[in-house]
């Protein structure tokens, strides 16, 4: 026999031989399509592979924890779920829960989400390029600035030379980066 296990969405429960000792029971799913739904929305379980709503298999059970104490009919040794009772506690700190939620909740909300992100990316390259050309265009006029400066023997050639040295270094380092980006 296979070991039972809770199919609710990060609860680590499973039917063991002293389960029932510590309180703890299982319950198949309703009969009635109507609760079985309801128990199934309540869960917001996605599966993945189906890329729906998870559908539970004949056999599946949600442990105790999930129901209120007051969902329980105690009058008999064998505890027994009141009928028509929903389950209503599911941990919401379970990340994958809340992922799946909001991917229930509107497949829509997350792609604008997502679309967002990409624009603004783009917008960063963009930005990331005008700094790039502004970088390279002033080069430029510092290059010309210098041979003027030099053509007007306002410097030596030597100082010229030196300047044309630290704009070639400059260059060189925005053209590693343009690689690189
Ligand atoms: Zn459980």
């Amino acid at each position: 026999i296979m070991v039972k296990c809770c199919s609710a969405i990060g609860c680590a429960s499973r039917c063991l031989p002293n389960s029932k000792l510590k309180g703890l029971t299982f319950h198949v799913f309703p009969t009635d399509e109507n609760v079985k739904r309801k128990w199934v929305l309540a869960m917001k379980r996605l599966d993945v592979n189906a890329a729906g709503i998870w559908e539970p298999k004949k056999g599946d059970v949600l442990c105790s924890r999930h129901f209120k104490k007051t969902d329980f009919d105690r009058s008999a040794p064998n505890i027994k779920l009141k009928p028509g009772v929903i389950p209503s506690i599911f941990d919401p700190s379970s990340h994958l829960q809340e992922h799946s939620y909001s991917v229930m909740d509107s497949p829509k909300k997350l792609k604008h989400k997502l679309d967002h992100v990409i624009s603004e990316l783009e917008d960063t390259k963009k930005s990331l390029r005008n700094v790039l050309d502004r970088e390279k265009r002033f080069q430029k006029s510092l290059r010309k600035t210098i041979r003027e400066l030099k053509d007007e023997c306002l410097i030596s050639q030597e100082t010229a030379n030196r300047l044309e040295a630290f704009c070639w270094e400059c260059c060189q380092e925005s053209i590693e980066r343009d690689y690189i980006s």
